[in-house]
């Protein structure tokens, strides 16, 4: 019998590591960087050549090691971090592994130059492809530099991955970005080819994060906080006017470990619902504390994977944490940026009201689209003055305010931003121009009103479902094959958002009934629409994911689109209902509501400053 097991040598086993832990120079920097911040280092220079093809340095002023130590670092699993099984369970490092060091001088010309504080003299030890070549005294200030030449040389297959040296170098720079913001308290330096992109002086969050994401984009920072039993959360995120195509700008950290990591990404996406556009991502930096024995680290050799004992109750957390901040639509009046303006939601009762209110509003037409106020609403509004309506002839011109003018309903309940404003008329029977001291404030009719009507759906649905309508004559509508797989599959869901339907042989189904806000635009057209939108989320998926693009979709088709003259009355409603809106700053679109001009604009425009 022949044996065919071997154990590996120590120098292939590195390099298999290596293959997890080192997948381009930017992950090399990452581990090092880990290293110099667990050290305590409050320096730490970063210098490449070629996108580090060539030359990858990490330089810090950390407490070093001591030549054993030095030595030791270089052995696969030797670490100073953790020592028994149960300090797994308690990692406040962020290294634990005792992998890096082996793995990347598995697979580079290393060299490592290292002096503790008190220490007369430094070592510095030689490693190329993994052995050991010298060991030798240097002078060196105290800290450790580390310098990792001509990666992958002795793995040709890994090289030929490489991408060109400026892709390289940017993934260098999100690297450090991504720690830096985590560590405000050090100061970052990155050299490419001796020129310098990215120098980060010692400062707090606020101040590292205009320095990451740019001075202009802080602006529309806001502060987070939230707690609960086991969960803490701070950071900032932004609003509807600095969003991104991709999720490279969203910075989560658990216990100040930069992870990347499903639930927590998909909290944070779920409280941006509404306020920003599908396919859009914010600006987010959270910091999430969490007792460690909450969390797993060890998931994957790059630790950028967690796993939550409590993933649902960290998710909510986080969720909830982000929501209370953009519900207030802190981007409206922030005077200041980067402060907290979290405030809390309005209540049950004040909802219902609301409802009703939004529902009598003629931008959400009902059948008898121009009569729908009940005769008693109609005596007690006062009759507009003849300067309202604004029709279409008054396009382009502003009226007075009138200020003396209210309706009996906005009075009673109006106590928000938009209701306080004095309403100055109508512009191309499209926007809504109003005033607020120095003000001018441009509200999108069309944008507003779907997105007061988004909310009533939403609403409608948390409590019992969206009102439906019984259509007096059943419609048959044929569908194509994935349409009906689709109807088929989502029908009873379906009639929790007002659609009933049900086979009427092959690929017809008979609609009876149909949202109630969309009775009089196309609510068949509406339905293909939400049938596509389902078919492209998949049958596999939760419906209640697809939720609220289904609101948005129905919100959407349930105003009344381009020049829609507006009755004084009008306006005043839909500026109460956006006041008992949360996040009344974007449409479900993504678009913005309102825009204000200060009185200053218009001076600048008109040469009076
Ligand atoms: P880990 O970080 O998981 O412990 P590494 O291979 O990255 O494993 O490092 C091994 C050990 O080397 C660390 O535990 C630490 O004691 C020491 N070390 C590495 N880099 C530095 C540094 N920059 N300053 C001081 N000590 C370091
Ligand atoms: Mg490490």
């Amino acid at each position: 019998m022949s044996q065919r097991i071997t154990i590996l040598p120590e120098t292939l086993t590195n390099k298999i590591a290596a293959g997890e832990v080192v997948e381009r120079p930017a992950s090399v920097i990452k581990e090092l960087i880990e290293n110099s911040l667990d050290a305590g280092a409050t320096d730490i220079a970063v210098e490449i050549t070629v996108g580090g093809r060539r030359l990858i340095r990490v330089a810090d002023n950390g407490r070093g090691m001591s030549r054993e130590d030095a030595l030791l670092s270089l052995e696969r699993h030797a670490t100073s971090k953790i020592r028994i099984d149960s300090d797994l369970d308690n990692i406040l490092t962020l290294g634990f592994r005792g992998e890096a060091l082996p793995s990347i001088a598995s697979v580079s010309r290393f060299s490592l130059a290292t002096r503790e504080t008190d220490a007369s003299e430094g070592t510095e030890i030689i490693v190329e492809g993994g052995r050991v070549r010298e060991v030798r005294a240097c002078g060196m200030a105290p800290g450790t530099v580390i310098s990792v030449e001509q990666i992958f040389y002795n793995l040709p297959a890994r090289l030929k991955f490489m991408k060109s040296a400026e892709t390289e170098t940017g993934h260098v720079a999100d690297v450090i970005a991504r720690m830096a913001v985590s560590r405000p308290e050090v100061a970052f330096l990155c050299t490419s080819d001796e020129r310098e992109i990215l120098r980060l002086q010692r400062s707090d969050l606020r101040r590292r994060l205009a320095q990451v994401v740019g001075r202009e984009s802080s602006q529309h920072l806001y502060s987070v906080t939230g707690e609960d039993d086991y969960t803490s959360i701070t950071g900032y995120v932004s609003g509807p006017q600095l969003v991104r195509s991709g999720t490279q700008t969203i910075y989560t950290y658990i216990n100040g470990r930069f992870i990347r990591d499903k639930v927590v990404q998909h909290a944070v996406m779920q409280a941006y619902r509404g306020v920003i556009d599908r396919g859009r991502y914010p600006v987010v930096a959270l910091f999430i504390e969490l007792p460690p024995g909450e969390v797993d680290v060890n998931v994957h050799p790059t630790k950028h994977e967690v796993r939550f004992r409590r993933q649902s109750s960290v998710h909510d957390a986080i969720q909830s944490a982000v929501e209370a901040v953009l519900r207030s639509s802190p981007w409206l009046s922030a005077p200041s940026p980067l402060v907290s303006n979290a405030k809390s939601g309005t209540s049950g009762a004040y909802r219902e009201r609301i409802a009703a209110a939004a529902q009598a509003s003629l931008l959400h037409p009902s059948p008898s689209h121009h009569q729908s106020l009940t005769s008693e609403q109609r005596d007690s509004t006062p009759k507009p003055p003849e300067e309202y309506p604004v029709s279409p002839k008054y396009n382009g011109q502003v009226n007075e305010p009138a200020p003396s003018f209210q309706t009996g309903l906005s009075t009673a309940l109006a106590a928000g931003y938009f209701s306080s404003l004095s309403i100055i008329g109508q512009f191309h029977s499209e926007y809504i121009l109003c005033q607020s001291d120095s003000e001018l404030v441009v509200i999108d009719q069309h944008a507003a009103s779907e997105r007061v009507a988004y909310q009533l759906l939403k609403q409608q649905f948390s409590s019992g479902g969206i009102e439906s309508q019984r259509l007096l004559f059943p419609e048959t509508v044929e569908l194509t094959f994935s349409e009906t797989a689709v109807a088929t599959s989502f029908s009873q869901d379906l009639a929790g958002t007002g659609f009933e339907f049900e086979p009427f042989g092959g690929t017809t189904i008979m609609v009876s009934a149909v949202p109630r806000l969309v009775v009089t635009q196309n609510p068949i057209a509406l339905l293909r629409d939400v049938l596509a939108d389902l078919e492209r989320f998949g049958t596999s998926g939760a419906f209640s994911d697809a939720l609220d693009g289904l609101f948005s979709r129905i919100a959407c088709h349930s105003v009344i689109r381009g020049v829609h003259p507006l009755e004084f009355r009008q306006i005043k409603e839909l500026l109460y209902q956006m006041d008992q809106t949360d996040f009344a700053a974007s449409c479900p679109h993504g678009r913005p509501v309102s825009h204000v001009i200060t009185l200053t604009e218009l001076q600048k425009i008109f040469k009076r400053t």
